[in-house]
């Protein structure tokens, strides 16, 4: 995304957030307490072992209702406005589903492919270096994010507790098992967004139609989500990767498709080359093809002013972190498309990181079933709160979303004395 699309996204959630305060009667301190980042963390740093500085940042956003949290990008577009942008998503998300941790976020500027495995190791290892002294355990919790992983994770935390010189395995989520990583973690996201899909299709059972899906990337998010629910009876029509689409009405054997992605390169375009009954399309030509359920699980900014109007789902599931555009939000309430936002949508994944710092801090590890059986309970309780919101006072999910988080958030910065 380019500077100006990042800028726009986080003034308008600043709006939002500004609005509900206004609404829900807190003052402008408070408002201003909730709408700008506590510290914002932003060094260039050699790294020896690839010549030059890179940019490192870690936003922490806000704090009032427990340590800050939030993963770490490496990518080369990351700045300091997407990081901030992503850091205020994660303490509206940790409010909105009620977990005792406030919102960061942190990032490289570096493009991973241009790297060995040992040039990423010194960069994880630098990040850690250089922020040990503002996370930790009580302070502020770093997790995976995008071209981040649990092998990551485990160079920081070593690094981390070499510097600081004592164990602290609960000052990052993320983590492989065999280092204090919690159990359902890699599919937590997939998982926590189907209960709430479910939820609302509960509330709504018209919406679901001939339960056909439509989902927009097929990395870790997306292909768990198809798989999970080519599982309870949805056909997955459509799915894409970042050099296309593939679309089918009578469905498609998705986890074969993932086991295939898992071991291969190969391009969905490529592996369906010679199938006939399958369309091969472009991924803003798959939004718009026929299906109930949209579930866009790739990059910020997919369903716009531009698309909007054209998109046949009733209903849209926001697994990827700010998938739609303000205009195209304005567009979908218009029809009348139910679109269950980013921060209730793939909470899933905090959620079960928040279950590993909360192991981390117990040295007691659950079962899977015990995991998974919170997770339900947490993503459900959430997406009830923000149906019933928005059905009393004539809101969107996502205006009723962010009214709970605002007040949550707003009543516990008020309460310390920022009022
Ligand atoms: P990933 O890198 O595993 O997968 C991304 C997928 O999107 C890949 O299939 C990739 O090929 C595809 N893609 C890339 N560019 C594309 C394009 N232009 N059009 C269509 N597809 C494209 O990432 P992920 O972990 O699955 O994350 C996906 C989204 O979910 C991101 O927005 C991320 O911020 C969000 N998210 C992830 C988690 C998590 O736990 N992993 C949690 C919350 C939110």
């Amino acid at each position: 995304m380019n500077n100006t699309e990042t800028q726009s996204i986080y003034k308008n959630i600043q709006n939002a957030i500004t609005s509900a305060g206004k609404k829900l009667g807190f003052s402008d301190a408070t408002i201003t307490n909730i709408t700008e980042p506590y510290n914002v963390i932003n060094q260039s740093v050699l790294v020896p072992e690839i010549g030059k500085e890179i940019d490192m940042y870690r936003v922490q956003f806000n704090n009032a209702l427990g340590p800050y949290k939030g993963g770490i990008r490496f990518h080369p577009d990351v700045d300091l406005d997407e990081v901030k942008t992503l850091a205020v998503t994660m303490m509206l998300k940790c409010s909105l589903i009620g977990i005792p941790l406030g919102g960061a976020k942190g990032g490289a500027t570096i493009n991973p492919r241009e790297y060995s495995e040992q040039q990423i190791e010194a960069v994880a290892r630098t990040w850690a270096r250089t922020m040990s002294t503002y996370i930790g355990v009580d302070k502020d919790i770093p997790a995976p994010d995008v071209n981040t992983n649990g092998q990551i994770m485990s160079y920081m935390l070593d690094e981390f507790e070499k510097t600081v010189g004592r164990s602290e395995p609960g000052v990052i989520t993320g983590k492989p098992i065999e280092l204090g990583g919690s159990l359902g973690r890699t599919q937590a996201t997939s998982q926590g967004g189907v209960y709430v899909l479910e939820k609302i299709l509960e509330f709504m059972p018209e919406l679901a139609g001939d339960k056909k899906i439509i989902i927009q990337g097929f990395g870790n998010v997306g292909s768990f989500a198809a798989i999970i629910l080519k599982n309870l009876g949805f056909t997955i029509v459509g799915i894409s990767d970042s050099r296309g689409a593939i679309y089918k009405d009578s469905g498609f054997d998705v986890e074969s498709i993932a086991d295939e992605k898992n071991t291969s390169r190969t391009s969905l375009h490529e592996m369906f080359a010679d199938v006939d009954d399958v369309q091969k399309i472009s991924n803003e030509d798959l939004l718009v093809q026929p299906c109930d359920i949209l579930i866009p699980a790739a990059l910020e900014n997919q369903i716009t002013e531009l698309n909007a109007d054209d998109i046949s789902a009733k209903v849209i599931l926001e697994l990827a972190n700010n998938p739609t555009n303000t205009k195209a939000d304005a567009i979908l309430k218009e029809k009348g498309v139910v679109l269950i936002p980013d921060f209730l949508a793939n909470a899933g994944g905090v959620t079960v990181s928040y279950f590993e710092w909360v192991q981390n801090r117990q040295q007691y590890y659950w079962t899977a079933k015990e995991v998974d059986e919170r997770l339900f309970a947490i993503m459900n309780k959430a997406t009830d709160a923000v149906y019933t919101l928005s059905q009393k006072e004539s809101l969107t999910l996502r205006e009723a979303g962010f009214q709970i988080a605002v007040e949550r958030v707003g009543k516990a910065a008020s309460l310390r004395g920022n009022k």
